[in-house]
């Protein structure tokens, strides 16, 4: 069984549409919809957007199904300049940006009881995410830091301080709370995300504009990384 978890409907209706076999439970306010996709059992779910519906979606989706991964697609701003509309980043680790107890003397990010300010992505999803993401055709594929936080970045100077504080390439609501509860529970976790917008001052109406294609990109992605042999 594999995990796969976007926060909005548009980040997972194509894979929902291609799985079959499919059995649907409610659990609180989450669904999830587990079946067969590609010929692996998987359970997808929509997270709803920021950081504690991301987190408590994951432990559940883990609790309940217990996915040998799990892994968090969908669409993010780009922080780095060199992304591109449509681009894909993989998560090397993920960041809480908005997680700050520096008074405390504690560096920026740092989580406590966990004490992490990285959350590590599992190495060989990484690896099977970005030969897959490789193969799509005019797409641009990074690997880097992906920063989590709850707030839709959209002014240049967050993002600058975002990208420079934590080295992040890409900023977002949910990866680094998936990664949170995977972590927690000894799960591999991997996050995909392919970029809607710059996190600047367009980033309203290109959001809104590229949600769609920039979704469908990181879709086609799991469909390659699980129709591949294993
Ligand atoms: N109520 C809206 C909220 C969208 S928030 C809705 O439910 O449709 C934006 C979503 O896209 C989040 O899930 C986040 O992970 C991602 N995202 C895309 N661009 C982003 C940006 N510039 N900053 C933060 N998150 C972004």
């Amino acid at each position: 069984m594999i995990g796969i978890i976007g926060a909005m409907p548009v980040e997972i209706e194509t894979l929902v549409s291609q799985m079959t076999e499919k059995h649907e439970e409610r659990l609180g306010t989450d669904t999830f919809v587990s079946g067969k996709l590609f010929g692996r059992e998987a359970v997808l779910a929509v997270c709803g957007c920021g950081k504690v519906n991301a987190a408590l979606c994951a432990q559940q989706m883990i609790l309940r199904y217990r996915p040998e991964w799990v892994l968090n697609i969908g669409v993010a701003g780009g922080a780095d300049p060199r992304l591109r509309i449509g681009d894909m980043v993989i998560a090397s680790a993920a960041v809480q940006h908005d997680m700050d107890t520096t008074p405390m003397g504690d560096p920026i990010g740092y989580v406590s009881k966990i004490g992490l300010v990285e959350f590590p992505c599992d190495g060989a999803l990484r690896t099977r995410l970005r030969r897959a993401a490789e193969a799509l055709p005019e797409v641009a594929v990074y690997e880097g830091v992906i920063a989590t936080g709850d707030q839709f970045v959209n002014r240049p100077e967050v993002t600058a301080r975002i990208r420079e504080t934590f080295g992040a390439m890409a900023v977002e609501m949910e990866g680094a709370a998936v990664a949170h509860a995977c972590y927690t529970h000894g799960v591999p976790c991997g996050i995909l995300r392919s970029i809607s917008d710059g996190a600047n001052d367009d980033s309203g109406m290109d959001f809104a504009a590229f949600t769609a294609l920039a979704s469908r990109h990181a879709q086609n992605v799991v469909e390659r990384v699980l129709s591949a042999a294993q």
